[in-house]
């Protein structure tokens, strides 16, 4: 038997990238480990998002030396975002990878694994052991904010045909995946560049209709691609979740404009309130980014005026990293010093626990829908279909099920209930 382990960091269509490799490593008879040290080939599945992620890989790699030196037979791979189309540098600074692998592209690994494949390895089917899956629609992002490192990366926008993704979905239901969650960098400009154009609210009317499938989910949407349309059909198909993930990234008009977002607050207002009139109890989600070059006391305090302002559920805040190659990192200067980002970052996520414990305590005394995905120290937990995480007690097995649960006690990052009879 020949094992492999996979290290994954960063955003979900990391994740699914992941996934995918496992399921043909799987298919080739390898086996998952979660020791490292068990595994005859490695991958690591890096993020170069922040400096902070970065960091993280590169402390990776560098364990990973020892562990290449006493067993040099093991085949190391380094995948994702810190590969780009030039490699010599990473070859030279990491000469113990023996494959650089781009974000999503493993090729070339699964041909090295079947040339290793133990010829006795009898070949496995792979049962997805999660009642949810992602599934990647649109690869690749068009819009070059700014700051952002991704389109340089990850390439041009390329969507997956809707039948492929309606094949891939349903074998997910057959192995007993009840939810869904459909990724794009920007999901909500899925199919422009297929044949027939479909679009998302088109994709997602057609997997309302696979049987057995309860949950479908999308992320992350850019405010500027959110159609009428969309919207609409989140509010009428019934498998389709009230859950939105929409970045504002800034409250600063200026500041949006230097991103290169191509929206207004204003813009962004009005799409928030169209949204919250047409699905009712809609979730929200938010990224904002504090500390970009010239952010002024001033212009911080807009974000976080309209961050109160709109209340949303979920807010991912992050200290503006210089990603060298980007026009932010080329044009501007990352003046804002980081013990002033830090303290911006804190305030926002104070507000935030807020703002959530405010939103989650009106849920006391309700009865939620929780999809069950597993259990962690004694307890179920699952979501509900607004992506809140719920914690309760004393039922038999219910993994995969849908469970109603009423909720007894909140806090700003979960939930915790009994279920209801
Ligand atoms: N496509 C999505 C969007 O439009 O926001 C998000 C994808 S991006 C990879 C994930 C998050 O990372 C962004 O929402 C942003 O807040 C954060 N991010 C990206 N580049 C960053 C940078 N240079 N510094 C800090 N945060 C960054
Ligand atoms: Fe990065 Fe902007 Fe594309 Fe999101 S939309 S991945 S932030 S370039």
């Amino acid at each position: 038997m020949s094992y492999y382990h996979i290290w994954t960091i960063g955003c979900q269509m990391n994740k699914a990238d992941s996934e995918r490799l496992a399921t043909s490593l799987d298919k080739l008879g390898y086996k998952a480990t979660p020791d490292i040290d068990r595994a005859d080939l490695i991958v690591l599945n890096s993020c170069v998002v922040r400096q902070s992620a970065e960091n993280r890989v590169v402390a990776r790699l560098d364990l990973m030396k020892a562990l290449k030196k006493s067993s040099p037979d093991i085949v190391l791979a380094l995948a994702g975002c810190m590969v780009d189309s030039y490699t010599t540098g990473l070859k030279r600074r990491f000469p113990h990878v023996d494959v650089f692998l781009k974000p999503g592209e493993f090729t070339e690994l699964v041909e090295l694994a079947k040339t290793r494949a133990p010829k006795a390895a009898r070949k496995t089917s792979r049962i997805h052991t999660s009642p949810t899956a992602f599934v990647a629609i649109i690869e690749g992002c068009d819009n070059f904010c700014s700051y952002c490192i991704v389109p340089y990366r990850r390439g041009r926008e390329r969507s997956h045909p809707v039948a492929e993704i309606r094949q891939q979905v349903e074998t997910l239901v057959e192995q007993g995946v009840k939810e869904v969650t459909l990724l794009g960098q920007n999901v909500d400009s899925y199919g422009h560049d297929l044949p027939e154009k479909p679009d998302l609210a088109d994709l997602l009317k057609e997997l309302n209709s696979i049987k057995g499938l309860a949950r479908i989910r999308f992320l992350t949407s850019h405010p500027k691609d959110m159609s009428r349309k969309l919207i609409e059909a989140v509010a009428s198909l019934d498998k389709v979740c009230e859950h939105i993930s929409l970045p504002i990234q800034a409250g600063d008009d200026e500041i949006l404009r230097a991103m290169g977002r191509g929206y207004s607050v204003e813009y962004f207002r009005e799409l928030v309130q169209r949204i919250r009139r047409a699905i009712t109890s809609v979730a929200l989600a938010t990224d904002a980014i504090v500390g970009f070059p010239g952010e002024t006391a001033d212009q911080f305090q807009r974000t976080f005026d309209l961050l109160a302002d709109l209340k949303f559920d979920t807010v991912h805040v992050a200290a503006y990293s210089p990603r060298t190659g980007t026009s932010a990192a080329t044009k501007f200067k990352d003046d804002v010093p980081s013990s002033e980002k830090k303290r911006r970052l804190q305030k926002v996520e104070e507000l935030q626990s807020f703002v959530a414990s405010e939103i989650n305590t009106r849920l006391l005394g309700q009865t939620v829908e929780v999809l069950v995905e597993g259990k962690k120290k004694g307890k179920w937990f699952g979501r509900t279909r607004t992506d809140k995480l719920v914690f309760f007690e004393g039922y038999g097995d219910c993994l995969g099920q849908l469970v109603n649960i009423e909720i007894k006690k909140t806090s700003p990052w979960s939930l915790q209930g009994l279920v209801k009879a």
